[in-house]
C-alpha cells in the first residue's frame, strides 16, 4: 500500500471522528512518526505534501532530517521521545516542537538551550498518566507544580500536555485524564492517540495524534 493512499485513508478516518464529535478538521494534527522508518517511506510522505513529522530518537531524526530540513522549509518536527540533558542542544537545534518535558533538570537545561539559540520552542509536559513506575512523563501529583516551574523559573512555552496510555488498560481513560488536566492548567494542547487508538483521541480533544505504522507500515524492527 502506498503511503500517500494511508494518508488519504487517515484522514477519511479523522474528518470522521472529527464530524461525530463537532470538531473542526483543522484542529486535529496528524503527526506522522517516522521513527525507524526506510528513507524512501519518508521521501514517499514528504511528495504526497505531508509536512509534519515526529521522532523518537534526537540522534536518528538529526541524521535523516538536517538535509530534508532545508529543501522543506515549511517542515514540522515533533520531538515525541524520551529526551536525555546531554541532548538537548542537539534538539533544539534541530525539533520545532518538544513534547517529552517531564522533569526539572531537563525544562532547565532546555530553556537555557532555547535562550543560548534564540529557538523558543513550543512544548509539551509528558504526564505519566497510568503513575506507572519506570516510564517517561511527569506524575499526576507533581504535574501543576511541574507546569508553574516549567514557566516560572524557566520560561519555556507550554502549549500542552502529551501521554501515551498503559497497555493493560483503555486507551479512552488516558485520553481523558489528560484533557481535564489540560483544562485546569489552561492548555489548548493535548497530543494523544496513535495508529491504534486515534480515533478514541479525536472525540476526547486530541489537537495532535501522532501515527507510526498507520502511515509508513510496519517500522524495520517488527519487520520480519
Ligand atoms: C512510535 C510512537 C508513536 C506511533 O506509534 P504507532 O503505533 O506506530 O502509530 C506515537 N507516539 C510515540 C511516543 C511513539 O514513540
Amino acid at each position: 500500500m502506498s503511503i500517500s493512499k494511508n494518508l488519504q485513508t487517515l484522514s477519511g478516518h479523522i474528518a470522521k471522528a472529527a464530524e461525530k464529535s463537532a470538531r473542526d478538521v483543522p484542529d486535529i494534527n496528524l503527526i506522522a512518526v517516522s521513527k525507524k522508518q526506510p528513507i524512501e517511506r519518508i521521501h514517499e510522505a514528504l511528495a504526497a505534501g505531508h509536512r509534519l513529522f515526529g521522532e523518537n530518537r534526537v540522534q536518528e531524526a538529526q541524521g535523516r532530517w538536517a538535509d530534508l530540513r532545508g529543501k522543506y522549509p515549511d517542515l514540522k518536527l515533533h520531538l515525541i521521545g524520551p529526551l536525555q540533558t546531554n541532548k538537548a542542544k542537539d534538539a533544539v537545534a534541530l525539533f520545532d516542537v518538544i513534547e517529552t518535558v517531564d522533569r526539572e533538570k531537563l525544562a532547565r537545561v532546555l530553556a537555557k538551550e532555547m535562550d543560548k539559540q534564540d529557538r523558543h520552542l513550543p512544548c509539551f509536559i509528558q504526564v505519566n498518566t497510568g503513575d506507572e513506575v519506570q516510564k517517561a512523563g511527569i506524575a499526576i501529583a507533581a504535574l501543576e507544580e511541574f507546569y508553574q516551574f516549567c514557566i516560572q523559573e524557566c520560561g519555556l512555552n507550554i502549549i500542552g500536555l502529551m501521554c501515551i496510555p498503559t497497555a493493560d488498560e483503555p486507551a479512552a481513560l488516558h485520553f481523558a485524564l489528560l484533557k481535564k488536566y489540560a483544562n485546569q492548567l489552561g492548555l489548548a494542547h493535548l497530543s494523544m492517540g496513535m495508529s491504534a487508538d486515534f480515533e478514541k483521541a479525536i472525540p476526547l480533544g486530541a489537537t495532535y495524534i501522532r501515527v507510526g505504522t498507520g502511515v509508513f507500515g510496519a517500522r524495520e524492527e517488527l519487520r520480519a
